[in-house]
């Protein structure tokens, strides 16, 4: 089958021919549809020791892990009751379903779960993909092989507004990243190359934002959620920041802050990402900026690299 096989830190990821994953008895095999880049990708993709907090990826690594494609083989003991022909996403990772974690639906937590993409256990940049029978979710009518590429993604920021917030309000550098923001809900946005994001946010709130999301993760980014957060306000770190950084803990512990520290999403999340998708209640399309076939994939992969106003861009395996 044809993949993107990452090489080497900093090098090109190289379309190539390798073996197709073979299923165990509870794995299906599915035809990857389409498979979005996520800037965790980008991130391990550079990662060169264990520094960062990351463990660098191997050469012949096979990255991926927001797709979604249609079943074309089921193990003889796999779960869920899957069809060849089923469309579904899927948890990117095979987690061993009986341990604690596994019970409490951390499969993520699982000491021994494999993660698509990141090890040995390929990810969807890729014509196939080997997914857990149990890992796997269907794709409800209304969720299309594009949209179904979001449900990964989606959960990561799971939509403030329907639980209830009435400003969700985004600050970028980028300007063409506020409009995607505003078409998919945001209902302000703030560009913080020329705003003041503190004083606009008064502006349009009245106060200071309860909650504040670091999405950045870049050193100094933590601060600044800090410096935003009112008295007593909540802080939720969900940005991925691989290098050292400073804090000035003080500005957090007079203001009596909560921080929380985010990774990974559950079964659930995945769930009602698909319900939100499925009923139209978001339409996560404008995410999506390209789709482009293996040809031009290593490409778009790399001038990710550089910010621009892309935002999610597909792998379609069949586009030419
Ligand atoms: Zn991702
Ligand atoms: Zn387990």
């Amino acid at each position: 089958m044809r993949a993107a096989v990452f090489e080497a830190p900093g090098q090109p990821l190289v379309i190539a021919q390798v073996e197709a994953p073979r299923p165990t008895p509870t794995d299906l095999l599915v035809k990857v549809k389409s498979c979005g880049i996520c800037g965790t990708d980008l991130h391990l993709s550079a990662v060169t020791d264990r520094s960062g907090g990351m463990a660098p990826l191997s050469g012949g690594t096979v990255m991926g892990h927001e797709f979604c494609g249609e079943v074309v083989e089921v193990g003889s003991q796999a779960p869920g009751g899957w069809h060849e022909g089923d469309r579904i996403c899927a948890l990117p990772y095979i987690a061993c379903g009986h341990c604690l974690d596994c019970l409490a639906g951390r499969g993520h937590r699982c000491a021994r779960a494999q993660f698509n993409g990141m090890g040995e256990l390929g990810g969807g940049y890729a014509d196939y993909v080997r997914v857990g029978g149990a890992e796997a979710l269907a794709l409800p009518d209304g969720v299309d092989y594009r949209r179904g590429a979001l449900v990964e993604p989606l959960p990561v920021a799971l939509w403030c507004r329907f639980f209830g917030a009435r400003h969700a309000v985004v600050s970028d550098l980028l300007a063409g990243r506020l409009d995607k923001a505003a078409a998919m809900g945001a209902t302000d946005g703030i560009d913080a190359s020329t705003e003041n994001v503190v004083g606009r946010y008064k502006q349009i709130a009245g106060n200071r934002p309860e909650v504040v999301f670091d999405c950045v993760g870049v050193p100094g980014s933590q601060q600044l959620a800090m410096d935003y957060a009112p008295m007593n306000g909540r802080l939720v770190v969900a940005g991925v920041c691989m290098r050292p950084d400073n804090i000035m803990p003080v500005k957090a512990i007079t203001k009596e802050l909560s921080v929380r520290y985010v990774y990974m999403y559950e079964r659930r999340d995945f769930e009602l990402a698909l319900e939100m998708l499925d009923t139209g209640r978001v339409d996560g399309s404008a995410m999506i900026t390209d789709v482009v076939g293996f040809d031009a994939f290593s490409t778009a992969f790399e001038d990710l690299k550089t910010p621009s106003d892309q935002c999610k861009i597909l792998l379609d395996p069949d586009q030419l």
